[in-house]
């Protein structure tokens, strides 16, 4: 019993070690830390979790074409501020459907003095004043392109510096005027010139430049130096306070993730009834990705069974005694992962029959 306890936690480390090196590794000198806020008040209004299924409760524009830059439901941290998107505190913030939060109504934030509630008594802050982005609560994650287009910058923002502005990002230029930005990046996973499609991986989150804990800072901007929009748009009363806007530029109105498929694994291990030294192994995802099979014994040895195969099975040939389990991840031909494992099979230490011999 004891040596299955030992096996099994054994088996849960690796489970939580293998899919680290995939996608959510920290950079080096980097320490896990938790979210500063127990809580995040609505950046957004429709919830403080970007879901994908959001309503924005206005129609997209004409030149509409993106999607969101991460799958599966995010905090957003802080929005645009339409009020001066230049990083200058100026003591209110302003959202896309008119909602104003000023120093005089809730705010300063007392542990963020550029943040300032939308009403009295300092509860519901929006953030933050000057802001010419979204931040998304995306910790060491895949950030997916927000359209297809080229990329134009992959590399730190200010050459050489680790600690300036947005650190490692991404610059997508769109052939429309505009371009999307992607901040504070730990791994950026294209290069210069590349030609990329909606949903595709291209970087892994983290914090690098200024950032105080990691997220993703998605911006748009219009090329040649001519500022950023709201990819919002517009929706409060009366003129938008910032003058460069071109609408709400959500595919359908509202922010959706990207229509791709993603990975989903599923594991099954069994040995066979005539032959227990023998394990049946299958694998497998909706959609067409590329598998790695990986085989785990009780020394923790890891080693690579079989590489780049769609779904399948396969037969293992175990040794009498032997305790193995099997790990499985695929990628899709846009670069997501996922990975499950296998129960551990447990092999007798006798043979059964001659079919062994
Ligand atoms: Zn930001």
């Amino acid at each position: 019993m004891r040596v299955f306890v030992f096996l099994l936690t054994f088996g849960l480390f690796l489970l939580a070690a293998v899919p680290a090196q995939a996608s959510s590794a920290l950079p080096p000198g980097h320490q896990p830390s938790k979210y500063v806020r127990w809580a995040y008040p609505s950046q957004v209004n429709y919830g403080p979790i970007e879901t994908g299924g959001g309503d924005t409760g206005a129609g997209p524009s004409a030149g509409a074409f993106l999607t969101l830059p991460f799958m599966g439901p995010h905090y957003i941290t802080s929005i645009f501020d339409h009020c001066g998107p230049n990083y200058n505190v100026s003591g209110r913030v302003c959202r896309y459907d008119g909602a104003v939060a000023s120093k005089g109504v809730g705010g300063p934030d007392p542990t963020f003095d550029a943040g300032y509630a939308l009403t009295p008594g300092g509860h519901d802050y929006l953030y933050y004043s000057g802001h010419d982005g979204y931040d998304y609560g995306l910790y060491y994650e895949q950030v997916a392109a927000a359209a297809p287009g080229r990329v134009m910058l992959a590399d730190w923002l200010v050459p050489g510096c680790a600690t300036c502005l947005s650190g490692k990002t991404i610059e997508i230029d769109h052939g429309n005027g505009l371009l999307t930005f992607y901040g504070h990046l730990s791994q950026i996973l294209v290069s210069k010139g590349q030609y990329v499609a909606r949903g595709q991986v291209i970087g892994i989150s983290g914090m690098t430049g200024t950032a105080t804990g990691p997220h993703l800072h998605f911006g748009v901007y219009h090329m040649n130096g001519g500022g950023p929009v709201d990819p919002y748009g517009w929706s409060g009363r009366g003129a938008d306070p910032w003058s460069r806007d071109v609408g709400n530029l959500w595919l359908s109105g509202s922010p959706r993730y990207a229509p791709v498929q993603m990975p989903s694994v599923s594991v099954t291990a069994a040995p066979q009834v005539d032959d227990p030294n023998n394990i049946d192994v299958s694998w497998s995802s909706p959609g067409n990705m590329s598998f790695t099979i990986y085989v785990i014994t009780q020394h923790g040895t890891e080693r690579t069974w079989i590489g780049h195969r769609g779904n399948g099975t396969a037969t293992f040939a175990g040794k009498p005694g032997e305790n193995v389990w099997f790990w499985a991840t695929a990628s899709s031909d846009l670069g997501w992962v996922d990975g499950a494992g296998s129960a551990v099979i447990s092999l007798p230490h006798v043979s059964h029959g001659a079919a062994t011999a």
